[in-house]
Parts: structure tokens; C-alpha cells; sequence
């Protein structure tokens, strides 16, 4: 049997409060994205995996178990989730016998979960994973005077639909057609419903959560692992860089032109205090290294303004939850001197961080013609970084928000 498994990944995600699309926000050892796409990658019955992006957003490089790996196909989004799910069945094969929809922000979707939604669309033609209410359902309208009951609906009868959805590709793609003809539809079991295909329901999973809000995503970090900012204690990171100098390159630290007949060799503009600013950053909020956000192979980051990889360091981790307090660098460089740029370059890296000035210090050091960087054959850089929760670094920044923390 060929189960194809389509992951719907080309929402904004908005509710989450966050620039980056939140299915493309780390949960601790991958994206939302990333974890939906492996559970159905590692998935003995997927034969293959369709992904629908927005529109020209990067490709996900899926980490899948290297021994077996189903074909993993990108398709652009649509306006509206069913318009993005009909292009990812126009890429979907005549070989394919079920066809699985499955949500990028539900990534704890489990094999058993999996296979149940199979077995029962394979027999019915159609089912979906849903979760029987636990509480009292009411229908309410609002009036002029207040929200009001209209009808209390027996619970027995309540499910809250989740995915995978399963279909019979032939179901599916009536599904899609009624879709196309004019039916507005949040999920592609309604479409099949009238499309008159009856669909089938099988034991939804309450760890199967859709991560939708701040504390959503929140929640799955904590269950993940990752060090969650709610923790409320600040972190810290250290980072470390070093490029050969070589004759013909501009001098770059900072984010300021050093005038100098030597400049350092690398694939970016070699910025060693923007280097190893961006690995403290990064470090501090456990997120990895430089190399793994901006690989050197990557040719977007050929001659990069390195200020931009701080920007995005930054953006980063704003998404993870934290603010960068401080930022003290030390530059090692025989000559020239950089005394007189070190104003200029703390004005660079913070607003590249998006802070104030006052909280970035830049220290120039020489190493008194001891090694490759005393005898002027390169340059390097240390940087301890100190990031806080956002909403400590917010209540310190507001002296009335401390004030009312010191009493309570
Ligand atoms: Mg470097």
C-alpha cells in the first residue's frame, strides 16, 4: 500500500505573537516543522511526504533517519489552508492508495496515532483522528446584553477534530474538487462530507496538541526539554572567533571599515567581533553555533554583512523568548589600534541588536607580538553575551513594573 502524507506548513501562525512563521519556531531539537515531518519520514507505511511551504520560503532540510528515507517533495502554498492542501494533491501520484493531512503545528503526532488514521481510511474511505469533549458544550450567541446560552449540546456527541486526516485518494480528491467549486472549509474532512463521502472518526490523542498561542509553544518547549524563558533566571554565553589576516581584504570589525592593507580571510566580510558576538547570543539561549544558522556553504551568506547575521541572531532569540541584556566583546589585533573606532563599533553592534548603546562594550587588546595574532597574521575576538526572559527584561527596563515586582 502507497501512503502519501502531506504536511500543511504555509500558515503565519499570528496568534503566536511571533515574526516567523510558528511552525518554523524551535520546540528544543528541531522546528515544529521539523518534528511533524520526521514523525511521518520515520513512519514504516509513509511511503512518501509532501510538504506545503509558503510561497517562496526556504526549503526544510528534514534530519531523517539516514538508513530509510521516503522522498520528501516542497510544494508552494495557497491563499487558504484548503487552497494549500489542493496544490499539495495536484503533486500527489496515481500510485498513491491513502493520502494523510496532517497539521506542521501538531508535533507530537505518534506512530500509533498514525497508523489508526491509515487502517481506518483505507477501510472507509475517509477518517480523521478527533477527541471526544471532556466538558459541557454550550451554543452562545452574542446579543446587545451579554453572551447567552442558546442550547447545551450533549458531550457524547462533541468531538474536536485534530489530524491526521485520512483519506482514499479517489475520496480526496473529490474532496478537493468540491474545495475548488466554491466550498470555504477549515479542514478537508468537511469538504469530503459534502462531497457525500462519510467519514469516519478514530481515537484522537491528547498529547496530539495544536500549538497555537504564546503558551502553547511554551508548553511544548517545557516537554520538550529546551530551557524555557518562563524559567525566569537569565543566561549566559561565551563566544570565540579567530580570522587569518591576508593582504587585499578590507579590515571589518564591528561592523566599522578598519583602514588597514590587510584584511581577513573568509567567507562572510570576516567580521571577528560580529563572529563571536553572535556565537555568545546564540549560546545563551542554547540555540547552537553560527555555523549551524549560517553555514559557510550557504551561498546567501557569501561575503554577508556580518551585522545582518547578528540582526538575525537577535530576531532568534527575541522567537525563543529572551532579550539580550549585554554584550561586552574583547577584539585581539596587533595593529592598527582601534581606540578611536571602539564608540562606533558599540553604536553598529547594538543597533544591529536592536539595544542601547550603553549595553554593548567593545575592548581592544593587542597580543604583544606572542603567536599567529602578535606577529599581525590574524585576528580574533571573545564576546560574553547575557540574555533575560522577555518579560524580565521588559519589568527591568519599566521602573514602575520593578517597583511593583519588589512588592508583591
Ligand atoms: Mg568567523
Amino acid at each position: 500500500m502507497h501512503v502519501t502524507a502531506i504536511i500543511a506548513a504555509a500558515g503565519s501562525g499570528s496568534r503566536v505573537g511571533s515574526a516567523t512563521p510558528k511552525q518554523m519556531l524551535d520546540i528544543g531539537g528541531g522546528s515544529m516543522l521539523q518534528h511533524s515531518v520526521n514523525a511521518f519520514l520515520q513512519h514504516p507505511r509513509i511511503s512518501d511526504v509532501i510538504v506545503v511551504m509558503p510561497a517562496g520560503s526556504p526549503a526544510p532540510m528534514p534530519a531523517a533517519d539516514p538508513a530509510r528515507v521516503p522522498p520528501l517533495r516542497i510544494v508552494a502554498g495557497g491563499e487558504r489552508r484548503q487552497d494549500s492542501v489542493a496544490n499539495a494533491f495536484d503533486a500527489v501520484g496515481p500510485s498513491s492508495d491513502v493520502v494523510l493531512i496532517h497539521d506542521a503545528a501538531r508535533p507530537f503526532v505518534t506512530a500509533g496515532l498514525i497508523d489508526r488514521t491509515i487502517d481506518a481510511a483505507m477501510t472507509h474511505g475517509a477518517a480523521i483522528a478527533a477527541l471526544q469533549s471532556r466538558d459541557t458544550v454550550k451554543r452562545v450567541e452574542r446579543r446587545a446584553d451579554g453572551a447567552v446560552i442558546v442550547d447545551t449540546i450533549p458531550r457524547e456527541s462533541v468531538y474536536l477534530a485534530q489530524t491526521p486526516q485520512g483519506f482514499r485518494r479517489e475520496v480526496l480528491a473529490a474532496a478537493v474538487a468540491a474545495g475548488r467549486s466554491g466550498i470555504a472549509a477549515t479542514d478537508e474532512a468537511f469538504l469530503a462530507e459534502r462531497a457525500g463521502y462519510q467519514v469516519h472518526v478514530v481515537d484522537g490523542d491528547a498529547g496530539n496538541v495544536k500549538i497555537t498561542t504564546a503558551e502553547d509553544l511554551e508548553a511544548a518547549r517545557r516537554r520538550m526539554g529546551r530551557p524555557a524563558a518562563s524559567a525566569g533566571l537569565p543566561r549566559i554565553g561565551t563566544g570565540y572567533d579567530l580570522h587569518r589576516l591576508v593582504d587585499g581584504r578590507p579590515l571589518v570589525v564591528g561592523g566599522v571599515v578598519v583602514a588597514s592593507d590587510r584584511g581577513a580571510l573568509a567567507h562572510s566580510d570576516g567580521d571577528v567581533a560580529c563572529h563571536a558576538a553572535t556565537d555568545a547570543i546564540l549560546g545563551a539561549a542554547s540555540l547552537g553555533d553560527i555555523g549551524r544558522h549560517f553555514p559557510d556553504t550557504d551561498p546567501r551568506w557569501k561575503d554577508a554583512d556580518s551585522l545582518d547575521l547578528l540582526r538575525e541572531t537577535a530576531r532568534l532569540v527575541r522567537d525563543a523568548g529572551f532579550e539580550v541584556v549585554n554584550l561586552d566583546v574583547t577584539v585581539i589585533l596587533e595593529r592598527p589600534k582601534i581606540k578611536d573606532m571602539i564608540q562606533r563599533m558599540c553604536a553598529r553592534l547594538a543597533d544591529a541588536l536592536g539595544i542601547d548603546a550603553a549595553r554593548v562594550s567593545v575592548k581592544g587588546k593587542t597580543n604583544e607580538g606572542v603567536d599567529a595574532v602578535g606577529r599581525g597574521e590574524a585576528i580574533a575576538s571573545h564576546a560574553v553575551a547575557l540574555l533575560a526572559p522577555s518579560t524580565l527584561a521588559t519589568a527591568t527596563a519599566d521602573p514602575r513594573a520593578s517597583r511593583l515586582e519588589s512588592t508583591s
